[in-house]
């Protein structure tokens, strides 16, 4: 048995021995040239695992401190949120609470958001950004990012914000190929790092409008991102240990391979997708939508989740999650992101049977 919890929740997950090594480097001056070799050493990886040329910051906050600030620094007019599951539906409260003029494309929990819809939408010209969940970790839709993005290039005005938290570095999410305009994640899902940080990138359309609004802010105003990035540095101090623990998980995607990387997701997820059905079990996400960083199970044999949960804690040191906002009981969810193995991941599904036998 484990030494520790293994986590096979949907973030924070499992972190290596080698990652904390990394984070336990002696600490420097955020503004020496040490940190600028570290920020800047570890750039033209970022740039190629975003697909972008343009810089990749690094904010020292989880992923709604830059959910919201791309918020303040995106909206001037109206934003169109595209609402689907817990996170997607609470970026729509998030920007009202900013004071932006904002409106939900509603959809039902589980739900991929439909090109049309969104091209409908923008077509009255009423918004100047939008917001977009690639993968929706609450009901485990993954919505075709390919597709929606091609809807959102259409349209010069409105500035794309995408979240892909959960799907960074699990599948492709290519910036500049896409056209997106600020694409942002978050340390604690599929890189395998402790939370804290927040990775994001943004286009000349987003510095462009940034600089229109008045009121973006200090702390994630994207222009002094820009400005302290041409120095190898961030506006704040930043979490210099999580930076460290970034440059070795670097290592580790490029010396796998990142198209081996994203194959590994795919060939894991297939994994607990053949369990899920082998045991009648149904999936919450429809055929076509279903995200290849976690599984999200309908509970249609109504298990005692919380026993079940607490079987597989007690009795293996792993830990599934037991659904999230309002489908919690109604659905479970398994994580096959980050450093999983084949191993790992049958290790898991064995130790779910010895627990569903036990309840
Ligand atoms: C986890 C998650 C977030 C929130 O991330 P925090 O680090 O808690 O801010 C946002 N969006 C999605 C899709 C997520 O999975």
């Amino acid at each position: 048995m484990s030494d520790h919890i293994h986590l096979y929740i949907p973030g924070p997950i499992e972190v290596s021995q080698k990652t904390y090594q990394a984070m336990s480097s002696p600490m420097i001056g955020h503004r020496s040239s040490d940190f600028q070799a570290l920020y800047g050493g570890i750039q033209p990886r970022l740039q190629e695992l975003f697909g972008t040329t343009q810089p990749v910051f690094l904010s020292t906050s989880s992923a709604w401190g830059v959910m919201e600030g791309s918020i303040r620094n995106a909206v001037a007019k109206k934003v169109l949120c595209c609402c689907a599951g817990a996170f997607s539906d609470k970026w729509l409260d998030v920007a009202q609470r900013c004071g932006k003029q904002a409106e939900a494309l509603q959809y039902e929990w589980g739900e991929p958001i439909r090109p049309e819809d969104l091209d409908a939408k923008l077509a009255t010209g009423e918004f100047d950004a939008v917001t977009l969940v690639h993968n929706e970790t609450s009901t485990g839709v993954m919505n075709d990012l390919a597709e929606l993005a091609a809807v959102l290039r259409k349209y010069d005005d409105v500035v794309s914000i995408v979240d892909t938290v959960s799907s960074f570095s699990a599948v492709p999410t290519p910036v500049d190929e896409l056209g997106i305009d600020v694409l942002l994640t978050g340390s604690q899902k599929a890189l395998a790092l402790p939370p804290g940080l927040a990775l994001f990138t943004v286009s000349e359309k987003g510095f462009e409008r940034a600089k229109t609004l008045p009121d973006r802010g200090y702390y994630f105003d994207f222009i002094e991102f820009q400005k302290n990035q041409e120095k190898d540095m961030t506006p704040s101090t930043p979490c210099i240990s999580l930076i460290y623990g970034l440059r070795s998980k670097l290592e580790d995607i490029f010396a796998e391979g990142v198209e081996k990387r994203y194959q590994r997701h795919e060939k894991l997820n297939g994994l607990v997708h053949d369990w899920v059905r082998g045991h009648g079990f149904e999936f919450f996400a429809p055929e076509g939508y279903r995200s290849k960083s976690l599984t999200c199970v309908r509970n249609n044999k109504e298990l005692d989740l919380p026993q079940l949960i607490k079987l597989l804690k007690t009795n293996h040191s792993m830990v599934i999650d037991g659904g999230y906002g309002k489908i919690k009981g109604q659905t479970f969810r398994i994580s096959n992101m980050g450093d999983e193995t084949e191993e790992s991941i049958k290790v898991l599904l064995a130790a779910l049977d010895d627990s569903l036998s036990k309840l």
